[in-house]
């Protein structure tokens, strides 16, 4: 079902690559010429996020000219809503963690490492959004929050949306040492017996919870800190030394 190109070095999602109007991928952590190909201002210089950026929307869309939108996400369940007309951002937006838009030639872009990134598109009213979703995004349901902004600022039928999990912390390495007492009630019919999390398919509830098909959602069932050698983890990075960047989830129509 899943989509992790080599050749392309980046992740992107079946489902939604049956739409040619979007763009959208994750980025794997490393380029031939790029030692780290991070994408978050945190851990580099501004000139080498900026130029690793511009080079991964070259890549996905074919022009790196498109306007970013990303923020400094603080597991909140803050959405940004950008329409035509209004004065793009200037940097960072503060205190954001998901984006919608249906304006052309703008990439939303989230940073992470374990947490989600989650890719919404409706193609019938021709809306995007992007979304960082970290275990406390989960527990506040930033992703169905964020549909039921499509729904209610864009008139979008979330039975239309598609949706895709990238690349993130699977149930396989999210352990928490009580998840009773660390996790609300929300999250309780998702933990396992090991005291691990699936927070992907608390992620397929919520979506489903707001109307979203489940046909018309795609999990790519990649673990970061399982395959850390690919894709940034926080878990998986920290285990052999230090957090090292984030990797971009990026959506836009082109
Ligand atoms: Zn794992």
């Amino acid at each position: 079902m899943s989509n992790f190109s080599e050749k392309k070095g980046c992740w992107q999602s079946t489902l939604l690559n049956h739409f040619p109007e979007i763009f959208h991928g994750a980025s794997t952590r490393e380029r031939p010429r790029q030692q780290i190909f991070n994408m978050s201002y945190e851990f580099q210089e501004e000139a080498v996020v900026t130029r690793n950026r511009r080079d991964f929307l070259k890549e996905l869309s074919g022009d790196a000219s498109a306007h970013i939108i990303s923020s400094f996400q603080t597991h909140s369940d803050h959405i940004f809503v950008f329409r035509e007309g209004d004065d793009f951002p200037e940097g960072e937006i503060p205190d954001t963690d998901a984006f919608v838009t249906d304006v052309s030639g703008v990439a939303l872009m989230t940073k992470t490492a374990d947490c989600q990134p989650v890719f919404l598109y409706d193609p019938v009213k021709k809306v995007v959004g992007m979304v960082h979703s970290g275990w406390k995004g989960s527990l506040q349901n930033i992703i169905g929050k964020t549909v039921q902004v499509m729904r209610d600022e864009f008139a979008v039928e979330p039975s239309d949306i598609r949706a895709a999990i990238g690349p993130a912390l699977g149930p396989c390495c999210a352990e928490f040492s009580n998840p009773k007492t660390e996790l609300n009630e929300a999250a309780q019919p998702f933990v396992r017996p090991n005291r691990h999390v699936d927070f992907w398919a608390m992620s397929v509830a919520q979506l489903k919870a707001e109307g979203v098909q489940r046909e018309n959602i795609e999990l790519s069932e990649i673990c970061t800190v399982c395959s850390v050698d690919e894709w940034f983890s926080y878990r998986g990075d920290r285990r052999q030394g230090e957090d090292l960047g984030r990797l971009a989830g990026v959506i836009g129509l082109r």
